[in-house]
Formats: structure tokens, sequence, C-alpha cells
């Protein structure tokens, strides 16, 4: 422990899940003798005010535990049991089924959990708060590295002297943008629109994908007759749907909902988001790491955007912490390229398998429509679709749990 006195700070601009995760796990790992600062100006806000719900897959799941925030949101954490895929036109009486996932990942362990984000975001605040990271509602404005540190610049002009700058701002950094940092990728040109429904029946813990021609429409289940949609269409299509008046929402919803849980009504206002690819050419800059979506992005049709972040957590805490304790300054190049080889390889994997899977579904979707789809298409997808479809069956991927082929 002696071995960290007189490092200085790390500032991390960016407090959703992938940055109060990070500062949670310094705290555990450096002790309160390196100052953590989290900066972000959602953090005046409180309660969170996200819309949406996660798939927590199991291995998230444990690292939250580890964090000790999983225990305070579990009993709100809808197991998801089971898994159907389907594929089919909007006004398709029937959904044939086209797979099934069910299992555990150990005796008595889902695979995935659906949480509702701004839960988990509040119960993290909270967790930071009491571990002495010090929570500023503020931005990032701007930072000037040099060999020896960084300077850090607020929203509300004070500057801290860091050791490492760490950007979990999001898909849309600026700090990626302010380090000069390029990013490859392309845009999907799609929305998920999302909302929550109420419906009459139980789901059962059964979590649904319809590989709709727009895209996948998720109906992924909540506590109570209740249900997470992530709804995906043409980017101009999103907007014209999410705009439309509570009576035409709903004949669109129920268009593509069916009737199979009764009656359903949204819970709130539905949003689109707009969906997305790409991985930063870089991890690392001077002074500075990239973690989550600030690193990466990819179509949620995996569920995996918030795993891959956590891993670069876990990593990224585990480099700094492992470096402190050599009395190593944890800022400097050679443990920040650690990181990044830890982390960049494993992310352009998943990368690349995302977005095949949403080459197949298209393919699939003209096939469809008319086109014929090749046999190795075919087996391409349901291969694809046990590597991690629909949220959670990373756990399917390693094996754990059935896959069933309708
Ligand atoms: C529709 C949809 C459904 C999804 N479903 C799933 C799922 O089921 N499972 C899953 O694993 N993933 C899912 N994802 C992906 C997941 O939501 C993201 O990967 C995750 O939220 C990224 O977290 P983050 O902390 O990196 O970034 P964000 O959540 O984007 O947070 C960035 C934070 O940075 C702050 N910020 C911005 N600029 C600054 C600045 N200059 N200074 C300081 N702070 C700043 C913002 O206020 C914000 O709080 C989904 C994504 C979408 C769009």
């Amino acid at each position: 422990m002696a071995a960290h006195k007189g490092q200085k700070a790390i500032v991390i601009g960016g407090g959703a899940f992938a940055g109060l995760a990070l500062a949670l796990a310094l705290r555990q790992g450096l002790g309160p003798d390196v100052p953590v600062i989290v900066a972000d100006p959602a953090l005046a806000t409180r309660p969170s005010k996200d819309p949406r719900a996660t798939a927590i897959v199991a291995a998230c799941r444990r690292l939250f535990t580890t964090l000790g925030v999983w225990d305070a949101v579990a009993a709100e954490a809808q197991p998801i049991l089971d898994m159907v895929v389907t594929d089919s036109k909007v006004d398709d009486v029937t959904r044939p089924t086209f797979l099934t996932f069910a299992g555990e990942v150990e005796p008595g362990e889902p695979f995935a959990h659906m949480v509702e984000n701004r839960r988990l975001i509040d119960e993290l605040v909270q967790r930071t708060e009491a571990a002495g990271v010090d929570l500023r509602p503020t931005p990032v404005t701007g930072f000037d590295a040099r060999p020896d540190g960084v300077s850090v610049t607020l929203g509300d002009g004070s500057v801290i002297e860091a050791a490492l700058l760490v950007a979990a701002d999001g898909a849309r950094s600026k700090l990626r943008e302010r380090a000069g940092i390029a990013t490859h990728g392309w845009d999907y040109d799609q929305a998920g629109i999302v909302v929550t429904v109420g419906h009459e029946r139980d789901h059962e813990g059964r979590a649904e994908e319809h590989f709709l021609p727009a895209g996948p429409f998720a109906i992924l289940p909540l506590k109570g007759h209740r249900s997470s949609l992530v709804w995906t269409e043409k980017r101009r299509e999103a907007d014209r749907i999410v705009a439309l008046p509570g009576g035409e929402f709903h004949a669109e919803l129920e268009r593509r909902f069916g009737l199979h849980l009764g009656e359903t009504t949204a819970l709130d206002k539905p949003r689109a988001f707009p969906l997305g690819y790409f991985v930063a050419r870089s991890f690392i800059g001077e002074r500075l790491a990239l973690i989550g979506d600030a690193a990466h992005v990819i179509h949620p049709i995996a569920g995996q955007g918030l795993n891959l972040g956590l891993k670069d957590v876990a990593a990224l805490a585990e480099s700094v912490v492992d470096a402190a304790r050599l009395g190593i300054d944890f800022g400097q190049a050679d443990v920040l390229e650690r990181y990044q080889r830890w982390r960049r390889f494993d992310t352009m994997s998943m990368g690349v398998a995302t977005n095949e899977r949403s080459a197949l579904r298209a393919r699939h979707s003209r096939h469809r429509t008319g086109h014929r789809r090749s046999p190795a298409a075919a087996e391409g997808s349901v291969h694809q679709a046990g590597r991690g479809i629909v949220r959670g069956s990373a756990a399917v991927a390693e094996g754990r749990g059935a896959v069933t082929v309708a």
C-alpha cells in the first residue's frame, strides 16, 4: 500500500456503467491513497433517466457482485429463462420458431438477467460515493498530456493534475476526438426504438427475438408483466414511429408484438437510439486510456456492448493496480500498452462476429423476400446465433445451456 503514496490522481471522464465500475474497481484495488475522480454532467441528474434495460450476462453479473452492487439490484432483475428466435414478416399471422435457447450457466444460475439501466446506474453512483470516489457533476472540457502527467480541465474551471485520464464518455467521445484517435467502422443507418411495454399475461422469463425485414425486434422480459423492447428500423422510419401519437404508435407496436401476451400498453415514451459499429484505432494515447463505448460500439443484436465495456474495466483496473503495487507510474506507456494488448484483439473479434451476424441476417431477410440463401449462409446463421445472438448467449457459445434449432 505504501507504494501508492505520492501517486497522482486518476480522472475518469464519464460516469455511466464503464466509468463508475472502473472507479469502484480502482478504489478496491488501490485503496484510499490514490484519488479517483469521476466527472460527468449527468451526475447532476439523479435518479438516472436512462430509459433502457440491459441484458446482464453471467460474467458481467459476477463483476457487479465483486463490486458489491449486484445484491442491491438482484430483487428487481428478471432472469432470462428461455429464449425464442423467429424469422418472419411484419404481417405474418404466426411466427414459426427458428431457434430456441434454454439453460443455465451453472445449476440455478440463469445465463442472463434483464435490469433497468437507471436502477443499476443509481446503485453504482451510491457505491462509488460510499467508497470515497470524488464525483463531480461537470464534464471534462480539456486536457494537456505530458510525459510526466496530464492536466485535466473540468467544466467548473478546476484543473486536476493526474497520472492518468480515462475516457469513458461514450460513443461520441470528445476525449477520444481531442486525443486525435480515429475510429473505423460504419453506420448501419438503423435505430433501435426502446420502449417499456406492459402486457396482460406473464412472459415466464422468456425473451423473444423476431427477425423482421427491417431488423431484429427484441422483447426482453422485465419484472412484473412488463418487457423492454429494442425494435430496429431504418433511422428515418424510427424517427417517424417515435413521433406518432399514442394510438398510432400502439397500432405499429401491436402489428409487431402480436397478442400472445394479451393487450399491450407502452409504459414510457419511446426513444430511438442510433446504431452503428466502430472500434477506436487505438485504445490508448499519452496518459490516456479509452474504455466502454468510447473505445468500441457494436450492434445491440449481440447484447454484448456492456459486456465488452466491463472487460475493459477489468483489464485496465488490473494493469493499473499491478503497476501501482510495484511502485510503477501507472499512467506510463508500457502499462497502457499492456491494457491495449489485452483488449483490442478481443474487441475486434467480437465486432467481426456481430457484423457477420448482421450481414447474415440481411441475407436471410433477402431469402424471405424471394432470393435464395446458400446452405453455407443457412449453416452460418445457426452457428452465429449460437455464438451470441440475443443477450446472454455467451454462455451458450461456451457450450453451456441448450440450443435448439427448429
Ligand atoms: C438500444 C440499445 C440496447 C442495448 N442493449 C444492451 C444489452 O442488452 N446488453 C449489453 O451488454 N449492452 C447493450 N447495449 C450497449 C450498452 O448500453 C453500452 O455498451 C453501454 O451503455 C456503454 O456504457 P458506457 O459507460 O461506456 O457509455 P455511456 O453509457 O454512453 O455513458 C457515457 C457517459 O459519459 C458522459 N459524458 C459525455 N461526454 C462527457 C464529457 N466530456 N465529460 C464527462 N462525461 C461525459 C455521458 O453523460 C454519459 O453518462 C445497448 C445499447 C443500445 C443503444
